[in-house]
Order: C-alpha cells, then structure tokens, then sequence
C-alpha cells in the first residue's frame, strides 16, 4: 500500500502514465519476491486452470517471480488475443487491482468490508470470489459494487470457471481489452468475454452512385468471396430504393365480449379516433411518429399493430413505449378493456410470418440492376438463359413447392446475417430481415444481358441503439459512412444502411445462383469447406472454374430430356481483371422509341438451357447422391476460381 501511494503522488506530479506502468510492474515484481506470502499465492495458483485467469489483463505479471514479464502475459493472460493490448489496461480509471497475493480473509470479516464504507471493491479478487460462491454477493452486481466492468469480468471469469464442463473451458474466450462501459446496462449482463468473428470485406459495391466496401462478420467461408464477385459483376451498379418505412409492436387485449371487441375494433378504424391515439404514442419520443394502425381480431381478442417511423433507431424499443402511450388514451375510451401482453406475437418480431412479409416491417427496400451478358459469362461464369431459369425453377417453383413464405430467394440471410453481426443489428431479427424474393429476366434488343431485382419487404434495421454503439459495430457503420444519428435528416442513416444492405443480398443473389445455373455448386464446396490449408498459395491458375474430371467430382445432368450439355464456358483466366465501374447506368426503360432495348425479352422466346442436376459421380466409380449434403448453408459457400484467389480479392477492383 504504501509503495502504491508513493508511486500514485510520483505519477501525479512527476511521470508520465508509461513511466508509472513500469514502475509499478517492476517494483511489484519486487515486492512479490520479497512478500512471505508468495509462497501462499503460488499455491493458490494451482488451482483449475479457469482460475489462472487473472482479475486484471496486467496483473498475471504480478504474481510470479524470476520470469520475464511478457513471458508471463502470454502464458496467464488466455483470454487476451493480442499481446501489444496487454500495457494499455493500467491507463485506464480504476484499473488498478487491489493485491491479490494475500490470503483471502474469512467470509465473515469479507462481508463486513463489504457492507462498510470501504465497500467491495476494497477486497481482493480471491475475496469478492469468494463472497459470490459463499451467495454473499449476486454475480450479476459485480460491475455495481466493484465500480470497474473490466475487474468484474475477470472476477466473474473466477467464479464461473469451476462451473463450466471444463477448467479451461474459459481459456481462450478473450475478455480483456473491450469497453465494457458500453455494454452494462445496454447490450449483454452476466459478461465473461467478448466473442471476436472474423470480417470480410466485399466491395465495392456502387449503391445509387456511391461506392462502398461492405463488412461482412461470418465463419462460413467463401461467403465473402462469393459476395465480393456478386459486387464485381455489378458493374452497372444498383439502385436500390426505400418503399416504406415503419416498425412495428402489436399487444394482445382482451375486451369482455366480441361485440365490445367489434365495437373497439370500429372505433379505431375512425380518423379521428386515430389521431388520438396517435397523439398519446407521438408523445414519447422525438423520432416514434405512428403512422399507422392495423387491427386483427380473433373473437373477444383484439391485436393492434402499431406501425411508426423511429428514425435512424431500428425501434424496437421506442416503439414499444409509444404502444404503451396509445393503449393508455385507448383505456380511456374503454376502461374494460384488458391488456394482455405488451407484445402479440402479431408484430411480428424474431418468428417467421406472413404479416412481415406482405404488409412489411421496418424498412421495405427494393432492388434493381442490369449486368451486361458479357459480365455474366466472365466474371459469372455462367448464361444469361441458365440464371433465368434457375432462378426461376428455385426461387419461384422451388420455393412455392416447400410452402415457403418469403423465401423467394437464394441465401439472402447469409448476407443479412453477416452484415447484421458486423454492423451491431440484432441477429435474431434475421429471421424477418431475410424475408425476400429474387427475381432475374433476361434484358436488352437480344435477351443478352440480365435483369436482377431484389425485394426485401421486412429489414429491421437502425443505426443508433442497441449494439450499434459498441465500437467495432460503429466503426463497421462508419465503413458505409452511416453511423449513428442522421442530425440532419433523422432516419436517413437507417434507410441508407438498408439500401446498402439490400443492394450487397443482390450481390450475393447473383453469385450463388450462378454457381448453380453454372453447377459449380458442389465442387466449389467439397474444394472450400474441406479442403486441407494449402501448403502453398493457391492461385486462380490452379482452380479451374469448369468442372474437372481430375477433381473431387463431376457433375452430370439427368433430364433423360436433356440432349446436348451447356455450351462451354469461356476458359478460365490467371488475372481475371475487374471491368472498371462506369457511372452508374439508368436502368430504367429507355425512353426512345425505337426497339425497347431496355425491355425484357419474352421468356418463352428464348432459348432456356437445362438445369445441371445435382448429382455426383465420385471419381472412385461410386456413384451416390450427395444433394443432403447440398442444403442452404452448403449452397451459400460457392464461389468461382477467380474469387478463390487472393489476389482477385484484394482491392481495389476499379
Ligand atoms: P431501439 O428502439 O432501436 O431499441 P432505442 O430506443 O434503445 O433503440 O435507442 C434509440 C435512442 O436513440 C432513443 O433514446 C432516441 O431518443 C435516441 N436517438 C438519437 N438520435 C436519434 C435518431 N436520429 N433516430 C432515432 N433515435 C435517436
């Protein structure tokens, strides 16, 4: 203690932080080496490995003798991932870790501190550990009474470790060096760590004119490098457009007859009774503004779904306190009414439904772009006939058979999920987000080119809130340049977010479904999600893009229908090199009068190739149908040689 105070008065008047951090690791080196109870410590230290996790990303330096500090650091300090990180903790307020090389005092004296003006945070690590096993001190109040989330984690690390299946289980689940400010209170409880997810980039992508590199957090490989060549074959970029805007929160109540239900229920279909509940809801927030009311009922039930702009906030919860305003200037219409549950299930949040998917829910955003019929068969691989038909055949008929609803689509939750993690959404609400249908003509004088559209009614999205204002999720927004509150223009960042969104799912539409009108599909999987780490670098010259005989598998159509095989594709190129990105072209029908260029051609006109099948013959003469293994997470990992190289991911690709 007194070696601290000294160093505290030396640090205040007279050294810089970086001065202070070296003396006090080197004089309590020191100390440790001198203190008579660091053969006690040392003992404890043999405790299960959870426990080596020190309280402090520091402090593992101060609890062992005669090694080097670093040396130290890196064996105790598991859950760190990076070692430069490891001198930053003592800057930080309240940082300091009280000694934890003394024997932990008796339960009865810990309590006493506890409760005395010196509060909790004046005991040791060991001693707060022991407090919440002997249920003295609830493990969801350390961040309170320790007054330091970052002390608290690493406590809580202690407690929890003898707990989990096993001892080290904790080890490599990194906790130090994060803001935990932000998330107290906010984002997560009970916090042992933090979970890093790798983030791609693809990119970039030209959304209404402007370019954009997009973040991506995903484990799936290849799920970036297939997004990434969707954005290359963009080279007439999207325009992506906002058609409604408005979130949702529907409470259940319950009236004591259907004829009274009847009677609330023609009630709020009057303007004017609208405008008062309005009135009640628009009170509670500068950005919820109702805009709209639906009622469901279902015999003495009412379910009433408000639907409101929340700005750049995805709105959850603004919309939830507006709810509960306008069902208080209801009630007063109606004092019998009961309020059953503030939210039901008629909203629809985080379940699938029809509801989001015909009258949508936060952002409903649409999609188009022209990608020229040369574009399509080198960049894509593929026809512009085979990716109709594919889409067609999947999308539309495949879909409509599984009794899909709002699945008219490829894999558009592998991007809304990926996007939704790296940009601190909320990854439950993929479930609704991913609501979308893919539709894909062929376009021009000859049915050369291709025109995609993507529309995603239901994208719950914000960019103020929640897990936005953590700062790696921020600093992904910041990549799209629509981070936090529009001041300007409340809820233009939200939408902008969702037209980039939506526009990066039409990237990655194009890709997957051409890997399958190209029926690359399996071999791209079985070459990508397992294969063994390449000894050397691969290069796109060692990836074929057509399917080799030499490879895992052929694929092999089975239509008895099906006279002759796609015609070739063009052969594969070592530096396939991006098409430079024009100026974004109108995509909308010309107007001059002479042929319609921009028209689609009549589908049943045009010479539709045959779908590859999805069967295999392994090369070992086996033959066996491995379409199970080919499921939506197997389909999402394709990606063409061009992409498989390094080289043709990094950027830039203008
Ligand atoms: P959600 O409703 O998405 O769960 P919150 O309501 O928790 O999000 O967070 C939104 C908060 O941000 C509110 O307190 C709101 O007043 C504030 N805010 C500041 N600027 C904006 C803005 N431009 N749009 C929406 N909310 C904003």
């Amino acid at each position: 203690m007194v070696i601290l105070a000294a160093l505290i008065i030396k640090y205040v008047l007279f050294e810089s932080h970086g001065q202070l951090e070296e003396s006090l690791i080197h004089d309590s080196l020191n100390h440790q080496q001198d203190s008579p109870s660091n053969s006690s410590a040392k003992a404890g230290k043999s405790m299960a490995s959870g426990l080596r996790q020190r309280t402090r990303c520091h402090t593992v330096s101060f609890s062992r003798q005669g090694e080097e500090v670093a040396v130290e650091t890196d064996k105790e300090d598991r859950g760190s991932q990076t070692e430069e990180q490891v001198v930053e903790v003592v800057s930080e307020p309240g940082a300091l870790s009280v000694d934890d090389s003394q024997p932990p005092r008796t339960l009865e004296e810990c309590v006493a501190v506890m409760k005395s003006e010196a509060g909790a945070k004046s005991l040791s690590d060991s001693e707060v550990v022991l407090l919440v096993e002997k249920k003295q001190l609830p493990g969801y109040q350390l961040e309170k009474v320790l007054g330091d989330p970052l002390r608290a984690v690493g406590v809580r690390r202690r407690v929890v470790a003898p707990h989990t299946a096993h001892l080290s289980a904790l080890d490599a689940l990194p906790y130090c060096h994060y803001d935990y400010s932000k998330v107290v209170g906010v984002c997560c409880e009970n916090v042992v760590g933090y979970m890093p997810v790798p983030v791609g980039v693809a990119g970039p992508l030209l959304v209404n004119g402007k370019k954009y590199m997009v973040p991506l957090a995903t484990t799936e490989g290849c799920l970036v490098a297939s997004t990434n060549r969707g954005c290359r074959a963009l080279v007439n970029g999207v325009k992506s457009q906002i058609i409604r805007d408005g979130m949702t929160r529907a409470p259940s109540v319950r009236l004591p007859s259907a004829t009274q239900a009847t009677e609330v229920y023609m009630w709020l279909r009057k303007r004017e009774n609208f405008a008062i509940i309005k009135e009640g809801f628009d009170s509670t927030s500068r950005y919820a503004r109702l805009q709209d009311l639906h009622v469901g009922i279902a015999g003495r039930l009412l379910y009433m779904r408000f639907v409101a702009h929340t700005g750049d906030a995805m709105g959850m919860n603004m919309v939830s306190k507006g709810t509960e305003a306008g069902l208080k200037a209801l009630k007063k219409f109606f004092p019998e009414m009961e309020v059953l549950s503030m939210s039901g299930n008629y909203c629809v949040d985080k379940k699938p439904s029809a509801i989001n998917w015909i009258e949508g829910r936060g952002k409903s955003v649409v999609c188009e772009a022209v990608v020229p019929g040369k574009v399509v068969t080198d960049v894509l691989k593929t026809r512009v006939s085979a990716l109709v038909e594919a889409c067609i055949t999947k999308n539309l008929v495949g879909s409509s058979l599984a009794g899909s609803i709002g699945g008219n689509n490829a894999h558009a939750a592998n991007i809304v999920a990926a996007m939704f993690i790296a940009c601190g959404q909320d990854p439950a609400q993929v479930v609704g987000s991913s609501n979308c249908m893919t539709l894909m003509e062929q376009w021009g004088e000859y049915g050369e080119d291709l025109h995609i559209t993507v529309t995603m009614p239901s994208l719950e999205v914000g960019t103020v809130g929640g897990g936005t204002s953590l700062q790696p999720q921020a600093s992904c927004l910041s990549m799209l340049n629509v981070k936090g509150a529009n001041v300007e223009n409340p809820g233009e960042n939200a939408c902008q977010f969702a037209k980039i969104l939506a526009s990066t799912v039409l990237a990655g539409e194009l890709s997957l479904m051409s890997a399958l009108a190209a029926g690359h599909l399996v071999k791209s999987h079985m070459a990508h999600n397992r294969a063994k780490p390449p000894a050397t670098k691969p290069s796109s010259a060692s990836l074929p893009s057509i399917p080799s005989s030499e490879n895992i598998v052929t694929i092999k159509t089975t239509s008895p229908t099906i006279s002759a095989p796609p015609a070739p594709l063009p052969p594969t190129t070592t530096s396939l090199s991006c098409p430079a990105i024009p100026a974004l072209l109108p995509i909308a029908p010309n107007t001059s009068e002479d042929s319609g260029t921009r028209h689609p051609v009549s589908l049943t006109s045009s010479p539709v190739e045959p779908l590859q099948s999805l069967v295999i013959e392994e090369l070992s003469g086996k033959k066996k149908n491995k379409s199970a293994e080919t499921d939506e997470q197997v389909s999402s990992t394709y990606v063409v040689p061009a992409c498989q190289d390094p080289q043709n991911m990094s950027l830039p690709h203008s």
